[in-house]
């Protein structure tokens, strides 16, 4: 029998403000930044890693809502966390006290999915798989078995996902050996922040499209002007066949995104991501009415699966992006995806900052092998940043990610990155900008 010891929790940061990397409409200077979550046991080799991603201030606050879980965790049979993962969600999540703070939505609900991912992750290392492994060779009454349907059962029942999850059984095998085969596609936001100039955004544009990419993403929202013309040099750069999106970081108030998407109109775009306050359903359907056939997005701040039901419902996006450190971890972006599966809506990963990429791959494959069965008509982002720092990082070949082969959630980070970037006493905190960055 082995326990868990222990919830370290670590204020990690990265300078990357220092040189606008992530630079959008609405956050102008991140520091990307994880609230980083060891889930010890007292097998010296054996833990589970996730994160929370923060973009700098605040990160401290929420390490402090990670640590505030301690008690529901540490001392737990290892074994009783891993064969019941649907209890354990719903333990953090019900926390009658904490349960105040949200429910589920914001820091503590964060908090919680950065523990539940922790344990994914260990239950994924104990089995030998890589999380979309585990999750995919998972029964389908396993499967259902980790998911809150509380407050979903108007959309999708229990039932209804069962029948789902055995109807895409039969083409698991093979769907496997296609992932491993071809890797899963992804798109690139790397040319799009709004602080590069028109060279360099051009520049990366067309490293992009000869990387392989097929996809491109530019942050928009500042200065209708610089968008417009930002948006037909990068049409010119890459030409007819590259789909070019845009991402207004919930800039614009419902009649301003209707009227700067009509200016954007000559431009072809694949989606505009969150134009709007991402808690405004009816405004995202009022926008995808006004603008059609331009496809509306959100979701990377989408608190949690209710919202994303109302969503669905209300026909208010024709894609949404997931991601891995929002929700109350796997178990809840296990709803996310069967309901868009449910309602036939492409899930395109939001990914970048510090881990995300490395942790909403399982979840995208996951989807492609056991729930949608789908891949070729969505993309997972991928920015090519800060991966140096992971044990296992992404591997991103011809403009799609390779399906990972190590076990776990590939979220541990190097002990020395770990060391060099804690906040505030990490060395890389008290050195010169240059010497912190070509690090
Ligand atoms: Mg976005």
């Amino acid at each position: 029998m082995s326990r868990i010891t222990a919830l370290d929790t670590y204020d990690v940061r990265f300078p990357t403000s220092r040189e606008l990397d992530g630079s959008d409409a609405m956050n102008p200077d991140p520091d990307y930044s994880a609230a980083y979550v060891v889930m010890r046991t007292d097998q010296p080799d054996m833990a589970g890693y996730a994160l929370a991603f923060t973009i700098g201030r605040g990160n401290d606050v929420q390490k402090a809502a990670i640590d505030a879980l301690h008690h529901h965790v540490v001392g737990l049979d290892v074994d009783d966390v891993i064969d019941d993962l649907g209890g354990f969600a719903r333990r953090l999540i019900g926390d009658s006290q904490l349960r105040w703070l949200g429910p589920e939505k914001g820091v503590m609900h964060m908090a919680i999915g950065a523990v539940i991912n922790a344990a994914w992750d260990l239950a994924a290392r104990m089995a030998g798989k890589p999380v979309w492994r585990f999750i995919a060779e998972m029964t389908p009454e396993q499967l259902v078995a980790t998911i809150d349907f509380r407050y979903l059962t108007d959309a999708l029942t229990p039932g209804e996902a069962l029948t789902m999850l055995h109807a895409a059984v039969p083409g698991k095998l093979r769907r496997i050996s296609q992932l491993l085969a071809e890797g899963y596609p992804a798109y690139t936001t790397s040319p799009g922040w709004l602080g590069y100039s028109d060279e360099k955004m051009q520049r990366l544009a067309r490293e992009a499209v000869s990387a392989g990419f097929r996809t491109i993403k530019l942050k928009v929202g500042m200065n209708i002007e610089d968008d417009v013309r930002r948006c037909r040099l990068a049409r010119k750069t890459v030409g007819p066949d590259i789909a070019i999106a845009v991402d207004a970081n919930q800039r614009w108030d419902v009649p301003d995104a209707i009227s700067w998407l009509r200016h954007l109109a000559g431009v072809q775009l694949a989606w505009v991501e969150e134009p709007t306050s991402p808690d405004d359903i009816l405004g995202h359907a009022a926008i995808r009415r006004a603008v059609t056939p331009v496809p509306i997005s959100t979701g990377e701040h989408t608190h949690n699966r209710v919202m994303f039901k109302q969503l669905f419902q209300a026909n208010a996006v024709d894609l949404v992006q997931i991601d891995a450190a929002r929700v109350g971890g796997v178990n809840e972006n296990l709803a996310i995806l069967l309901l868009a599966a449910k309602y036939g809506v492409r899930v395109f990963p939001h990914a970048g900052g510090v881990g995300l990429c490395e942790l909403v791959q399982h979840l995208a494959m996951a989807d492609f092998v056991a729930i949608s069965g789908k891949k070729d008509d969505r993309a997972i982002e991928f920015v090519d940043h800060l991966h140096q720092h992971f044990v296992d990082p992404v591997i991103v070949s011809n403009g799609c990610y390779i399906a990972p082969d190590a076990p776990g959630f590939s979220a541990q980070m190097h002990t020395h990155s770990v060391e060099r970037y804690r906040y505030p006493e990490g060395p890389a905190w008290h050195e010169p900008a240059d010497m912190a960055r070509a690090s």
